[in-house]
């Protein structure tokens, strides 16, 4: 865990803490063991601190945090101060990372020699938290007031050569070649007589600048921000150790909250759901280097696009000619945004535009080793499309498709390979939508779904495993969501109303400004389709008035809102409040009151009832899983956990409760509620 090796009169300490030498307990104590016994040591005059290849120190390990080891002395805070303390000259170097209690070790040492591609940073606030090992005062003694709240508030991480470039900065001593690190470091260390402490320094105030932090903080719905400027400010209006006791008193605020339990919940559930029972390391997976898309339409070019950006060769397939020139036309936008903004070099894009063949027809089908299929949504053109790839592609391939409704053990059924086949779920935009539900179909190989599942991360999503049912995970629980809100508009509310409660409680987008983004005329087309299928449909004569009316949403400029020409700003819209009002008479009902408090508690408890049937059967491996797709798809704040999370956090008994009165409501979805109650 850590070595030490002695270089003339220099011991070098080395963390040996795969992955990323989290701070642990462990760590910590023997960090603290190897501090007091070199100090002690005659023959030792200084003392180097520092790590693997792949990391300095990711930080503290949160698998540690609400457990008693993350308390167990010698604690993060105190290790610092140790370690600040020694009468030696302690040496940081620093190579690749030094993240949260990271950057606070080395922050603590006596010198820092970091190698100029490192990354440093205080992402504390990400899980809801402020770094709570000193960072907040030592971090703005280093670099300054604003540089130092920039970085903390943020949480973003910088490259030690652009910290080192800062006026006046005292955080690197020297900003290296990677491959110099260790030379120059000791060579520091050798020559080093003082020891200079952060700690001693003084940081200026500048109230101007606390004062705009504080009120940009304050506009943010979760505390950990504002408790991030607070902390920070305490760093320029009183000596050090008092500042650091203020340090602590937010830390443990903010730890005891709901919103720092959400994130990490959050955090933890991304790990999680890369877990899928069968599956591990030794798992056999397929080499994909080629991957064939099937339609170039709103998704299939989109898909194309996310393939490119990491780097697959892809063939788009496309018959009709004007939508494959469309199609590829998206693409390249795509492809061009990303170059303006910085985040592709112009040569980059130009080799993925390289990268992508487009095809009238599909006889290039035989030498993909994955095929995603985002023809329309109809099962038996999906199906011919699956007899197809049964015929001509090479044994071997994975042939997935991306329907959002349709039963993907059907699909597979009329192939000789059910096995080879399962769904890659991708939301809209699919370049840019970090969501990606990958359906394991009742054959699906473990090798096809690993394999799937590798790619997906590969082109950078965020990918969750669900079993075949209708909607998955994510659409399936949207549906009683939105049968809530249609509800709640016959009883007495506008769609303002419901969409302002539920953005209030931190939904990035209520469920009619959604509709109208997505296209109201989807959900009307697959009520439409399940009629025609003989399924048993829950009749909404409110929306479909709406999709008869023409009202399909942003795109036709007109849906439960108004769009002036170029304008996504909903604007309330008299026509459809005068069509609730026909809609309400009709049913004989008298408008009520509703308050914001009853419309949140409905929109998320048919989520988290809809959820728990999912797990009931074995549709969602966990309800960490259900709670990433609406973190990742659907606009649920992320510092409130998700949907199974927040039921959780409010208790059986509560839910229960509130099912109750819900289920003795006479216009509501009484069935569905006594599920709860
Ligand atoms: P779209 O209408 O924009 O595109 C479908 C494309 O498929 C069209 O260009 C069409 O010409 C092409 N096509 C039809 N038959 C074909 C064939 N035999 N071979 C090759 N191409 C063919 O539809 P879309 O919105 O991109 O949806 C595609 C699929 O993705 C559907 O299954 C849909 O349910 C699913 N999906 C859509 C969204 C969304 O938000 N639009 C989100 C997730 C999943």
């Amino acid at each position: 865990m850590l070595n030490e090796t002695l270089h003339g009169d220099v011991a070098v300490l080395t963390m040996n803490k795969p992955p990323v030498n989290g701070l642990g307990h462990g760590l910590r104590s023997a960090l603290w063991a190897a501090i007091e016994r070199l100090e002690a040591e005659p023959t030792v005059r200084a003392i180097v601190i520092t790590g693997s290849d792949k990391a300095f120190s990711g930080g503290a390990d949160i698998t540690e945090f609400g457990t008693p080891a993350a308390l167990a002395e010698p604690h993060l805070p105190l290790l610092t101060q140790r370690i600040e303390a020694c009468r030696k000259p302690v040496v940081a170097a620093v190579g690749k990372l030094a993240l949260g209690g990271g950057l606070e070790l080395a922050l603590a040492c006596h010198y820092r020699v970091i190698a100029d591609d490192a990354q440093l940073g205080l992402p504390e606030v990400n899980i809801g938290l402020l770094p709570g090992a000193g960072g907040t005062q030592r971090l703005p003694r280093a670099i300054g007031l604003g540089a130092a709240l920039q970085m903390i508030s943020s949480g973003q991480p910088q490259r030690a050569a652009k910290l080192a470039a800062l006026p006046g900065q005292a955080l690197v001593d020297a900003c290296v070649p990677a491959a110099e690190l260790m030379d120059r470091a000791l060579a520091l260390a050798a020559s080093a007589t003082a020891t200079p402490r952060l700690s001693e320094r003084s940081v200026a105030a500048e109230p101007g600048l606390l004062d705009q932090a504080r009120a940009q903080a304050a506009a943010l719905p979760f505390p950990a921000p504002l408790a991030c400027v607070e902390a920070v400010a305490a760093s320029t209006d009183r000596p050090f150790a008092d500042g650091l006791k203020a340090e602590r008193a937010g830390f443990e605020t903010l730890m005891q909250g709901d919103a720092a339990k959400a994130l990490r919940h959050a955090f933890f559930a991304e790990r999680a759901a890369a877990k899928v029972p069968g599956l591990d390391a030794g798992t056999p997976r397929r080499s994909i280097q080629r991957v064939a898309v099937i339609g170039a339409g709103t998704m299939g070019s989109g898909i194309a696009t996310a393939c490119l950006l990491a780097g697959f060769r892809v063939d788009l397939i496309e018959p009709n000619a004007d939508q494959l020139k469309r199609g590829h036309a998206l693409l390249v936008k795509h492809l061009l945004s990303q170059v303006e903004k910085g985040r592709l070099k112009p040569e980059q894009a130009q080799a993925m535009t390289a990268a992508l063949q487009q095809h009238g027809d599909d006889a290039v089908l035989a030498e993909a080793d994955l095929v995603i299929e985002a023809v329309f949504e109809d099962m038996a053109l999906k199906q011919s499309v699956f007899r197809r790839l049964d015929a001509v592609c090479k044994p071997g391939a994975i042939l997935a498709s991306n329907t959002s409704t349709l039963d993907v053990d059907a699909i597979a059924a009329v192939t000789q390979r059910p096995a080879d086949v399962l769904g890659l779920h991708f939301f809209s935009p699919a370049a840019v939508m970090k969501l990606l539900e990958v359906v394991r179909g009742k054959a699906t190989a473990a090798s096809v779904l690993a394999t799937a599942l590798d790619f997906g991360r590969k082109i950078g999503k965020t990918c969750v495993v669900a079993g075949v049912c209708d909607g998955f995970i994510g659409n399936r629980m949207l549906e009683p969501y939105l049968q809530q809100a249609l509800f709640l508009l016959d009883e007495g509310c506008t769609p303002q109303q419901v969409d302002r409660a539920i953005e209030r409680w931190g939904f990035a987008m209520g469920p009619f400004r959604m509709g109208d983004l997505a296209g109201n005329d989807v959900s009307w087309r697959v009520r439409q389709q399940r009629v025609k299928d003989g399924k048993v449909v829950r009749a909404q004569p409110l929306a479909d008035k709406l999709c008869e009316a023409g009202r399909f949403g942003q795109k036709t400029g007109a849906g439960w809102y108004e769009y002036e020409a170029g304008s996504r700003e909903a604007l309330p819209s008299p026509l459809v409040d005068a069509l609730i009002v026909n809609h309400r008479a009709a049913l004989g009902l008298t408008p009520r009151s509703v308050g914001d408090e009853e419309i949140v508690d409905r929109l998320l408890l048919a989520l988290g009832l809809e959820g728990r049937a999912l797990l009931a059967e074995g549709i969602a491996l966990r309800g960490s899983d259900i709670d990433l797709v609406y973190l990742s798809g659907y606009g649920f704040p992320r510092w409130r956990g998700g949907p199974m999370f927040e039921l959780e956090r409010r208790g059986e008994a509560a839910v229960k409760a509130r099912c109750a009165e819900f289920a003795a409501h006479p216009r509501d979805a009484q069935d569905f509620w006594r599920r709860g109650s």
